[in-house]
């Protein structure tokens, strides 16, 4: 754990740093405040500060100010040196964000206290963190894939359609539904069904390019956006999606179950609506199923 040590004085920032490096911290020290605004700024900055109230350049309070006025997604604990221990004095330099306060002269144990205080802080929104990175992961995962689930696909062809229009380029998307589906879940159940969904969406994924985007739209049915593709090259993909998926049959618990796909695809060059985009793959969709399915249709 990086604690960066912003002191003016020789003396006290030596001490501060033996202290703090005994403890196991890895020590950052500096001897103003705007070399500790420098080394908040930056990407992979210390979490915890022991900043000095009166240096050259920013004082404590400033560099606070800053920092806090920044709201980064990482909390940075904050812990104001001072020489001033008047009740006025700690309640401006709590006001202008600090979280803790240590009257120079300091004493070690006490010094030792408030920092792991402030690392018990740190750790706890650490958690806190990654608890919300997962969940915001998972609200846009499809659990049994593990590929974008509805909200997501949605959300990235918005993005695309405006970068579409933005550059003008072309953008295709395709609508893919699993053939007879319900019957392998009739026949062989739904643990197979689920088998057969995760093994189609793997060869649909090792097939498509580093830039398509797939995602699961409903039950059986995945939405492909392929980006600054125009008609025939969308074709393409769809078709050696195809030959993917029906290349071999899904084995599951020693049954051999054939798998063939059908697709509707639509290309539009520039805005268009979301609804209108879904509403032409659909109608493609259901036109490859009345051909005889295993097969992609346009729009
Ligand atoms: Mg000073």
């Amino acid at each position: 754990m990086k604690i960066l040590i912003a002191e003016d004085d020789p003396t006290s920032r030596r001490i501060l740093g033996a202290v703090l490096t005994k403890l196991g911290y890895d020590v950052v020290s500096v001897a103003d405040g705007n070399e500790a605004w420098e080394e908040l700024k930056k990407d992979s900055s210390p979490r915890l500060a022991v900043l000095d109230w009166m240096m050259p350049g920013l004082t404590g309070l400033e560099v606070c100010s800053k920092v806090r006025a920044r709201g980064a997604e990482e909390y940075t604990y904050i812990i104001l040196l001072t020489s001033n221990s008047s009740h006025e004095d700690i309640v401006e330099g709590m006001k202008s964000g600090a979280d803790d306060y240590v009257v120079k002269p300091f004493n070690r144990s006490e010094l030792e206290a408030r920092v792991k205080a402030g690392l018990r802080i740190i750790n706890l929104q650490s958690e806190l963190l990654l608890a919300k990175e997962k969940i915001r992961v998972q609200s846009r995962t499809d659990a049994l894939t593990g590929i974008a689930n509805r909200r997501a696909i949605f959300d990235h062809l918005d993005g695309e359609l405006n970068r579409s229009e933005r550059e003008r380029k072309n953008i295709s998307i395709a609508m893919l539904d699993l053939d007879h589906f319900k019957s392998i879940n009739d026949s062989y159940g739904h643990q197979a069904g689920d088998a057969v969904l995760k093994e189609c969406v793997r060869r649909i994924s090792s097939t498509i390019r580093p830039y398509d985007f797939l995602g699961r739209y409903g039950g059986e049915e995945f939405l492909l956006v392929l980006p600054g593709t125009d008609e025939s090259n969308a074709m393409l993909v769809c078709e050696r999606i195809l030959e993917q998926v029906q290349a071999e049959p899904v084995v599951f618990k020693g049954i051999s179950i054939p798998c063939t796909l059908s697709i509707g695809l639509a290309t539009w060059s520039g805005r268009e609506d979301v609804d209108k985009l879904i509403e032409a793959s659909d109608k493609a969709l259901y036109m490859a199923k009345d051909k005889g399915r295993n097969r992609v249709v346009f729009f």
